[in-house]
């Protein structure tokens, strides 16, 4: 991937190669060919199974459902160099059980989202949201969203 494609959608992720930015996000993890064992942020170091020897791990998609496995909600604008919009807003981290690969990855709930709209053991898919805009560029964020149901609650969206 060392090139990315010209489109007019001036997104751009925040942190590189953690995630894609498609129509189905999912997020980007490393797997150890040897153990199997998974790791996210995704890395390219030893494998972090202190029974396997392998040196090397494989860049992996990861499923985007996952269940909520604990979550807070921070009313307080990050320390540098972490970027928030302005002005701040409160926004919920939610630790999200993977549902294939079954560790945890911890994100940010969409804006709106709130400790009072989740629930342990909550289905949730991992979607894409706009952390900040410079420059006509939206930086974006992977977020988890509580998983879409069957049926569509509300109207136009
Ligand atoms: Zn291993």
């Amino acid at each position: 991937m060392s090139e990315t494609a010209t489109s007019n959608a001036s997104q751009v992720p925040a942190v590189e190669g953690w995630f894609t930015l498609d129509q189905n996000p999912h997020l980007i993890g490393s797997q150890c060919p040897s153990c199997e064992t998974y790791v996210f942020p995704p890395r390219e170091s030893a494998c972090p199974n202190p029974a396997c020897d392998s040196d090397e791990l494989k860049p992996t998609p990861f499923s985007r459902f996952g269940t909520v496995w604990s979550y807070a909600e921070n009313r307080y604008a990050p320390p540098l160099p972490y970027r928030a919009a302005e002005p701040f807003e409160p926004y919920a981290l939610v630790a999200v059980q993977l549902e294939k690969e079954g560790i945890i990855v911890l994100g940010q709930a969409p804006k709106g989202i709130l400790a009072t709209d989740l629930k342990v053991g909550m289905r949730m898919q991992l979607e894409t949201d706009v952390l900040y805009r410079e420059d006509d560029v939206d930086y974006m964020i992977y977020v988890w969203a509580p998983a879409v149901q069957d049926e569509v609650v509300g109207g136009a969206k």
